[in-house]
């Protein structure tokens, strides 16, 4: 028989595509989130609607012994949600409660193995003003001064699991992940990140006969991307490695977010002016460093951007065109 996997956040973007791979392995999968994922019917083969902030609510979620666990339920969103101030106290009250939850549910039923999903938002702000040289190296997140709520709450959990590792002997796997995007993901409801947001005001322009889009400030900020299913492959490796982490997941393709607008509107066939206006930003620079991964799992990703962003756009467009032609855009 194949594994038994539990994945927490299954109605999300990352869980949903995970789950898909796990039953393409034989795995029998259970999903728990607070809704079932929002493009495709999940594929799992038993979901439970739950709120992981109740405790009652992990422990019957963890009521039978599983091989792996894959907590990625988060109160997250892109730079339009976590840096605006205004959802502070919920993403750092919701995803600890989440995670204490979890960790004391994983223990009590002697779970071996767990995955958490961190985020490169745990690195320092001083390390990541120079957008042609950030510095994101896994030792490099202390002394701690992550620029959002949401980085401070992922190094607590980070730190959580690694506690529940010293003590009690549980397996943990942590990954700190770099904006993956791709399909099936947030593209208009106030969560999604850059990849996405770009690809929907490109499809839009396009679509409507507008000559501009609007980027928020000025859009030297560097960031990298990573493709679903690269990020995908790195959660399984990592899982199944004998390394504990943090590690990072991500692509060391840095572009600016001109760079990343003029790569999608190439893609779409249209060039468009692109305005900057004030908006929520996050750091100036931001790069995956891949020596650690490359050393310890021996693998990296190394899909190029323009790839999973050409299968991101078809996505995003056919989103759009149905939004729009059903009067909700
Ligand atoms: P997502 O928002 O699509 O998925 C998170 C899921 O958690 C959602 O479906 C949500 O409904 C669920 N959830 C939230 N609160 C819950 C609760 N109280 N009970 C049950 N379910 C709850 O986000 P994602 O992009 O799939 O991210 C997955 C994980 O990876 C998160 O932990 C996120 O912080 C982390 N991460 C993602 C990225 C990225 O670029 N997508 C980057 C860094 C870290």
């Amino acid at each position: 028989m194949g594994k038994r996997v539990l994945v927490t956040g299954a109605g999300g973007f990352i869980g949903s595509h995970l789950v898909k791979r796990l039953k393409k392995e034989g795995c029998w999968v259970r999903g728990v989130d607070l809704k079932y994922p929002e493009f495709s019917e999940t594929e799992a083969d038993d979901f439970i609607i739950g709120d992981l902030r109740d405790p009652y609510v992990c422990k019957q979620a963890v009521d039978m012994k599983f091989d792996e666990v894959y907590q990625l339920a988060a109160d997250m969103g892109g730079a339009g949600y976590v840096f605006i101030g205004e959802n502070d106290a919920n993403i750092m009250h919701n995803s600890a409660l989440i995670n204490l939850n979890m960790v004391e549910a994983c223990y009590r039923r002697n779970v071996k193995r767990i995955f958490y999903s961190s985020s490169a938002c745990v690195y320092p702000k001083y390390n990541q003003e120079d957008p042609k040289n950030p510095n994101c190296s896994e030792d490099s997140a202390y002394p701690a001064y992550p620029d959002s709520e949401y980085g401070w709450e992922k190094l607590f959990s980070e730190r959580l699991y690694l506690a529940f590792h010293r003590n009690y002997g549980m397996e943990v796997r942590i990954a700190r992940f770099h904006n993956i995007f791709g399909p099936e993901g947030s593209w208009n409801d106030g969560r999604e990140k850059a990849p996405a947001a770009l690809c929907r005001k490109v499809a839009v322009a396009k679509l409507k006969g507008l000559d501009y889009i609007e980027i928020w400030g000025d859009g030297k900020q560097t960031r990298s991307f990573l493709y679903i299913d690269e990020c995908i492959d790195g959660i399984l490796k990592l899982m199944r490695s004998n390394w504990t982490g943090p590690v990072n997941i991500g692509s060391e393709e840095m572009v600016t977010i001109n760079q990343l607008a003029e790569m999608i509107m190439e893609i779409a066939g249209v060039k468009l002016k692109i305005k900057h206006i004030p908006g929520p930003q996050g750091v100036r620079g931001r790069n995956s460093d891949n020596r650690l991964i490359r050393e310890k799992l021996g693998w990296a990703p190394s899909m190029p951007l323009k790839e999973g962003l050409k299968i991101t756009y078809i996505w995003v467009e056919e989103q759009v065109k149905k939004a729009l032609s059903e009067g909700r855009l």
